[in-house]
Formats: structure tokens, sequence, C-alpha cells
């Protein structure tokens, strides 16, 4: 990540706010080689030493598992969610040529963990593979309660039609007695993540669920028994030829991932 800091730095330029983030850790030990591109981007200071991550515990949940397909009988069964039942877990979409769901929440997730991780978070992922079933939704929110998580964020992307575009953050609705007090700082947590998602990928807000690409919602077991701030995000419609073209490419995941970083950091310096 050392060798790419320099050409990222000359290819910020015109991006400031984008690349800051992404770009807080190359001039961060770098008292031996300051490029005077460094200078210029000194007056937007505190993204440039951003230490906002260090110490910081985040849990990161790849959405679905490989294997989920193949243990129906596991990932089916109801588990309780505090305001109702819902599956243990689900399989999750694809593209039209097979990319899968949980292919492409897995390595979005490894991408972001390395780089959070590099940035002195501690990182917890809600599972260790791509090849097994599970966990189950009310696993995943128990991690980050568990491990008292400053913030948690599940990844998915979405199957809905073909002109459906765009990508949202899910934000969770108050259930009583479960997730209430990690609602507000979960609705800036959505914010955060999703304005830098937006800068950064340049996918657009969907078109097709929520306001602003911010869509509340009380149905999802991973919010209602998340104690910690949470959000989803659908990164953007697999169905969507635009966005599954995205999605498919190894290189657009790890801006996906940058951009996210981005999101925590600035969530965290508020
Ligand atoms: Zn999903």
């Amino acid at each position: 990540m050392r060798i790419h800091s320099a050409a990222a730095l000359a290819l910020c330029l015109g991006a400031l706010t984008a690349c800051g983030g992404d770009g807080g850790s190359p001039p961060a030990e770098g008292a031996s080689v300051p490029p005077p591109t460094s200078e210029s981007t000194a007056p937007q200071g505190a993204v440039k030493r951003d230490a906002s991550l260090q110490g910081k515990v985040i849990v990161i949940d790849p959405g679905h598992n490989g294997g989920n397909g193949e243990n129906a009988s596991k990932i089916n069964k109801q588990v309780r969610i505090g305001n109702g039942s819902k599956a243990c877990d689900t399989t999750g979409t694809a593209t039209n040529d097979g990319y899968n769901e949980h292919a492409f929440t897995w390595d979005v997730s490894k991408r972001l963990a390395k780089l959070l991780k590099a940035k002195g978070a501690e990182v917890h992922l809600t599972r260790s593979n791509d090849t097994g079933w599970g966990p189950c939704i009310t696993e995943r929110a128990a991690l980050g309660n568990r491990v008292k998580a400053d913030a948690a964020l599940s990844v998915h992307a979405d199957g809905a039609p073909a002109s459906s575009h765009g990508f949202h953050i899910i934000q969770p609705i108050a259930v009583k007695g479960y997730n209430s007090g990690m609602v507000p700082d979960s609705q800036r947590l959505g914010r955060a993540l999703r304005d830098a998602y937006h800068e950064g990928t340049g996918v657009a807000y969907s078109n097709y669920r929520g306001k602003d690409a911010l869509d509340p919602r009380n149905d999802l077991g991973g919010l209602n028994l998340s104690r910690v701030p949470k959000v989803f995000i659908e990164c953007g419609n697999m169905r969507n030829a635009a966005d599954a073209a995205k999605m498919k490419d190894a290189g657009f995941r790890q801006r996906i991932a940058t951009s996210l970083v981005q999101g925590f950091e600035v969530y965290f310096r508020s």
C-alpha cells in the first residue's frame, strides 16, 4: 500500500475530498517523503493525518454465505428478531450471469477490513470464509453487541427489477426494548457512509428505495437486535446491467472499500 502512495497523491489533486481518506495513510509516517503535492492538501487539515479510526472497534458483516444454498434447512429456521420472526439467513441474489451476492459482500468486506485495520481499527467479521452457512442474523447482530462495537456495517447488494438502479443505506427504526438506544448514532453513521459512498464511487442514489438513498426499516434482525450503531448498505442492484458491471470489477470493489473507510472516518470525527 505504500507503493502507490506517491501515485495516489498525484492522482488525487483534482479530488481532494474523495482522496483525503484514502490518502490518509501515505503521509502518516511520511516525514521522509513529503512530496510538494501534500502542501496543497494541507488546508484540509484533519483529513491528512486522520487518526479517527485508531482503536475503534468495527464489525463488518458480509451478507449471506456461499454455503447457504446447500443448507436450506438450517438457514430457513425461523429466529426471533424482536418484533417478529424471520429466516436465520438467506442465499442472497446474483447478477444475471451468476456473480453471487455472497461473493461480492465477502470480497468487499475483506478489502474494507484490511483498510480499516491499516488505520488502527479493531475489525471483526461476522463470518470467516465464503463457503460455510450463516451465521443467523441474530448472531450477526450479537457479535457487535458482544465486542461492544463502536460501529457496525452489514454489506449487501440488491436484487431488484432490472430498471432499478443505484445504492441505498438501510437505517434502523427503533424497536422498543431492543435497539432504541442506537438509532440516533446509526442515522449519523448512515448519512456519513452514504455521502462517502456516493462521492467516492459515483454510484447514484437508489431510484427505487428510500429517500436520498436512506431507507429506514424495522424488519431486519441485524438492525433490530443491534445495541451498537449499525446500518446496512445495498451497494447497487445486481439485476441492473450498469450496477452489475461495476460490482463485478475488482478495482471498483476496492473503490467501494476506500469510500466506506472515508465514511467511517467522518462518522468518528463528528
Ligand atoms: Zn443481501
